[in-house]
């Protein structure tokens, strides 16, 4: 092993508090599934036959942690006029593997939380109209907002459940986790046949319906049923 000391310009691990613990998850990759929810992906143009799923990264240190009981400030970001919030179950991996199998997914996931894949929806919808990669839409600096984890062993699996995210007070997205075309269990066995998982990974599990805009100032409110809720403000 390289001794730390030697490194140049040695980069802090990203790390997300562990609710009942003490402890902390530490972030090696941000997986998302495109497209989970029938009636998003009809809003976003697309058929919401069920299709396998598909995947996107962000960078590891766009995660930003929302705290409970503390409103989390989060930079607008540039070169948007259309940017979007989209809640959503966030699983982390706490077992890797390749080639899982769905029956057994499960057991590779250790903990839950709340999540919002922000985006700046221009530039994704213009970047796909031109048939080039998305990333500038979805790949930026803060983009995976994400609360404390929640372990599986204390709170068990999440496969239904209100999952809600209001604006200013105001709900705009509402639906429930039974609503997933891909459960998290289908998601991890299909990811890891493009990817070797491991320990450290999380996966954003798709938003429900009724996407849309945020400006500063906005006041975001999150939810899932048995998760702790966070509030996020857009400065
Ligand atoms: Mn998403």
């Amino acid at each position: 092993m390289t001794p730390l000391a030697s490194v140049l310009f040695p980069v802090a691990p990203v790390l997300i508090p562990v609710c009942r613990s003490g402890r902390h998850f530490q972030v090696r990759r941000i997986y998302c599934v495109g497209r989970n929810y029938a009636a998003h992906a009809r809003e976003m143009g697309g058929d919401p036959a069920r299709e396998p799923p598909f995947f996107f990264q962000k960078p590891t240190d766009a995660i930003q942690v929302a705290l409970p009981g503390v409103t989390l400030e989060h930079p607008y970001p540039s070169m948007t006029a259309n940017y979007h919030h989209e809640v959503e179950l966030v699983a982390a991996i706490g077992k890797g593997g390749r080639d899982i199998d769905a029956f057994g997914a499960l057991d590779c996931v250790c903990a839950y939380a709340v999540g919002l894949d922000m985006t700046r929806r221009d530039l994704q919808r213009a970047m796909a109209e031109q048939q080039k990669p998305w990333e500038v839409g979805k790949s930026f600096d803060h983009a995976a907002i994400v609360g404390q984890l929640h372990l599986a062993s204390d709170i068990g699996h999440l496969a239904r459940g209100a999952i809600t995210l209001a604006v200013n007070g105001q709900v705009r997205q509402s639906s429930d986790l039974a609503n997933m075309t891909w459960s998290v269990a289908e998601q991890v066995a299909n990811l890891s046949r493009y990817y070797e998982l491991l320990p450290g990974d999380i996966i954003y599990s798709g938003t429900p319906e009724n996407v849309g805009p945020v400006m500063p100032g906005d006041v975001m409110d999150a939810a899932i049923a048995g998760l702790d809720e966070i509030r996020i403000r857009i400065a």
